[in-house]
């Protein structure tokens, strides 16, 4: 059998080896390394395959959500409403702009945040709302949408572990995930599931707009040469890392669909577990149905609630099977993020996921025997 990796990236690379070499070795020979024609081509063929109007590059996922909220316009004071049970960059980008992070909990099913809790949190106050579409499918944005237009609140996809994945609203329309809100951001980090081989984020809206404005943040806040109308940043994806994404992007559906092939033999293998529950899709079909494409499965988290998680992931490294806890902490009690705004019981779905989720491997280069081994492992370990 081979090494199990939690991620394969070398497997990967494998497959578009010719094609990466070669565009690698054409800016080496132009020169062009930033903002040369493969940016502008990447970013095109990104704006077709998510069927939204602008795509603005730039140098990481964390950058883009920061920029995002620059380009909103959001001030000091203002409260913007995010879930406990994410990566940390989302909280940090609204602290690092001097805005008002309220985290709130999650669902226990979709490990996404509760609309319910987002309504009680509203205050005058609130002017955005940052659902992060965990793990790999979205957030229940029928709900969010209707409460942001509600209350008139600007939405910012955090769609850093969902690019791919369509999001089902409940009158069978379609949108891809970062799409829907008023403004969405992706990373091309290497381990996402769209990962370019260094840093690369993207922000994406249909508001011409608000697509000028960002434009302008990510060079200087210039919309004119060395006319700098607006406080800006410099963040940009480089023509390398452009070259790798344009061979990806047309694969991207595939690499989905194999996520999802092993998410489902995950599933079922595990249906008989009472100890463990395995990851739920929005639309009920668990996850194991075949026509589904909601979930891109950046990472399949299981939940095991017999208090075994700490000994199966031990158990787990013994075996050379690699696996992740994302997150052990919730937000609201990282030292740099705990307020006495906080209330212990608003957070009761968090506060049990940190102790129960565990993550198993996951990635395009997963073969049936590595995915019988996984399966058997954790099995044979939690049935007795
Ligand atoms: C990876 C990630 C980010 C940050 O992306 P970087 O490119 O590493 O800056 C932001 N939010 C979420 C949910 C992520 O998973």
């Amino acid at each position: 059998m081979k090494k199990i990796q939690m991620v394969d990236l070398v497997g990967q690379y494998q497959e578009i080896k010719g094609q990466v070499n070669d565009s690698i070795s054409e800016i080496l020979d132009s020169a062009a390394f930033i903002n040369g024609p493969h940016v502008h081509s990447f970013q095109k063929a990104l704006e077709d395959y998510l069927g939204v109007k602008h795509v603005i590059p730039c140098a990481n996922g964390t950058d883009a959500l920061q920029i995002a909220m620059m380009g909103l316009g959001l001030e000091p004071g203002d409260e913007v409403i995010t879930a406990d049970f994410t990566f940390a960059a989302t909280v940090e980008v609204i602290a690092l702009l001097r805005l008002t992070p309220v985290l709130v909990d999650v669902s226990p099913d979709t490990f996404n945040i509760d609309p319910a809790a987002i309504e009680k949190a509203i205050t005058p106050r609130t002017k955005a709302i940052v659902p992060v579409h965990l793990f790999g499918q979205c957030a229940d944005m029928d709900a969010i949408m209707e409460i942001a237009e509600k209350h008139q609140l600007y939405v910012i996809e955090d769609n850093a572990q969902a690019i791919g994945a369509n999001h089902l609203f409940k009158d069978g329309s379609r949108k891809k995930a970062g799409t829907i809100g008023h403004v969405g951001s992706t990373s091309f980090f290497p381990s996402k599931n769209l990962g370019c081989y260094g840093d690369g984020g993207a922000i994406f809206t249909n508001d011409d707009e608000l697509a000028h404005t960002i434009r302008g943040i990510v060079n200087h806040g210039m919309y004119q040469r060395y006319h700098h109308d607006v406080v800006g940043v410099n963040s940009r994806l480089d023509s390398i890392q452009a070259a790798v994404l344009s061979a990806k992007l047309p694969k991207l559906d595939a690499y989905c669909d194999k996520r999802r092939q092993a998410a489902r033999a995950y599933s079922r293998a595990f249906s008989d577990l009472d100890s463990v529950i395995v990851p739920v899709t929005v639309r009920d079909c668990s996850g194991i149905c075949d026509t589904c494409d909601c979930h891109v499965f950046h990472q399949y988290t299981l939940r095991i609630t017999n208090g075994k998680r700490d000994a199966l992931a031990t158990h787990l490294g013994e075996k050379g099977i690699p696996h992740g806890i994302y997150y052990p902490i919730p937000l609201h009690k990282q030292k740099a993020y705990v307020d006495e705004r906080y209330d212990e019981a608003d957070f009761p779905v968090t506060n049990q996921l940190v102790d129960e989720v565990i993550s198993l491997p996951m990635h395009t280069e997963l073969d049936d025997e590595q995915i019988d081994f996984i399966t058997t492992t954790i099995i044979n370990f939690l049935k007795d």
